[in-house]
C-alpha cells in the first residue's frame, strides 16, 4: 500500500517532533512545519518536507501543504499539534498573552483544516488528528484561557467529525496530561510556572512524548472505516 503525507504542525520540538519521528520511523514521507526551521531539519528524516510555518498565518501553511502535496501527493493526515500555554490569569496577565494562545491553539488549528479539507472531502478519504487536552475536558487553576483554546479544540473537532463523517473523513482528538515537552517554558508567571514543576514531580513524573505519539500513531492506523474520535492519556499518578 502506497503511504500517504502526513502533514504535521509544530513538528520542532516535543509532541510534534515525537509524531514526526514515529511516521517516518514507520515509512510515511512527512512534511514538517513551524517556525523553527533548523531543530526539524536536524532530525534528518527521509523522505521529508521541512517548512517554515507560521501557523497563524493561513498563506504559510496553505502554501507548505500545496508544496508538500507536489513532492509526496495528497495529504493523508493532517495532525495540528502547534500550540502555546501561557498560563496566568486575564485579569492580571498580559492581552497580548491571551490573544496569541487564541491566535495559535484556535485559529492556527482552523488554518490547517481550511488548507486541507477541500480535498479530503472531495477525495472521500483522509484523516485530521488534533491535540486536544486533559484541560479540553476539565478546567484547572491558572488554566482559564488555555482551557478555553483547549475546549474550543475539543468542541471545533467534535463538531467537524460530524460534518464530514458522510464524506469519509475522520477527525480525531488526542488528549494529553502533563506530557514532557517545552511547553510550560514559555509562560511568564515565575510562580506559576515553578508550582506547575513541583506539581509534575508530585505525581511522579510526565509521560514522555512517544507515549503521546504512539497514541496518534494508533488512532491513524485503524482502518479508514474506524474512527477512534478520542484518546484522553495521562500519567496514571495525575489526578485531574
Ligand atoms: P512544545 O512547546 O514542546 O511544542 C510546541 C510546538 O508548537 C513547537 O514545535 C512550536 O514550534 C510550535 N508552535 C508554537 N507556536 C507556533 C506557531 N505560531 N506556528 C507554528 N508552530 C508553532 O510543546 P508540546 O509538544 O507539549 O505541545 C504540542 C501540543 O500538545 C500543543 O498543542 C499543546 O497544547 C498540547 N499538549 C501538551 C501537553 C503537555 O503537557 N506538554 C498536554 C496536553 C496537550 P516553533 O516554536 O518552532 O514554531
Amino acid at each position: 500500500m502506497k503511504k500517504g503525507l502526513i502533514a504535521i504542525t509544530g513538528a520542532s520540538s516535543g509532541i510534534g517532533k515525537a509524531i514526526a519521528l514515529k511516521f517516518a520511523k514507520e515509512g510515511y514521507p512527512v512534511l514538517l512545519m513551524a517556525r523553527r526551521v533548523e531543530e526539524m531539519q536536524a532530525l534528518k528524516l527521509e523522505n521529508c518536507l521541512v517548512k517554515k510555518v507560521d501557523v497563524t498565518n493561513a498563506d504559510t501553511i496553505s502554501a507548505a501543504i500545496i508544496e508538500g502535496e507536489q513532492a509526496f501527493g495528497p495529504v493523508e493526515c493532517l495532525i495540528n499539534n502547534a500550540g502555546v500555554m501561557l498560563l496566568g490569569d486575564p485579569g492580571s496577565q498580559s492581552p497580548e498573552e491571551w490573544q496569541h494562545m487564541f491566535d495559535v491553539n484556535v485559529k492556527g488549528l482552523l488554518n490547517g483544516v481550511h488548507a486541507v479539507l477541500p480535498a479530503m472531502k472531495e477525495r472521500k478519504n483522509g484523516t485530521v488528528i488534533n491535540i486536544g487536552s486533559v484541560a479540553g475536558r476539565k478546567t484547572l487553576p491558572g488554566h482559564a484561557v488555555y482551557c478555553g483554546t483547549k475546549f474550543a479544540v475539543h468542541a471545533m473537532t467534535e463538531n467537524m467529525r460530524m460534518e464530514l463523517s458522510a464524506h469519509d473523513v475522520r477527525f480525531i482528538t488526542i488528549a494529553p496530561g502533563a506530557t514532557e515537552s517545552e511547553l510550560i517554558s514559555h509562560t511568564t508567571n515565575e510562580d506559576i510556572k515553578s508550582g506547575y514543576e513541583d506539581w509534575k514531580t508530585d505525581i511522579g513524573g510526565a509521560i514522555r512524548a512517544e507515549d503521546v505519539a504512539n497514541s496518534v500513531y494508533f488512532a491513524f492506523s485503524q482502518p479508514q472505516n474506524v474512527c477512534i474520535r478520542e484518546i484522553v492519556l495521562a500519567p496514571t499518578r495525575q489526578e485531574p
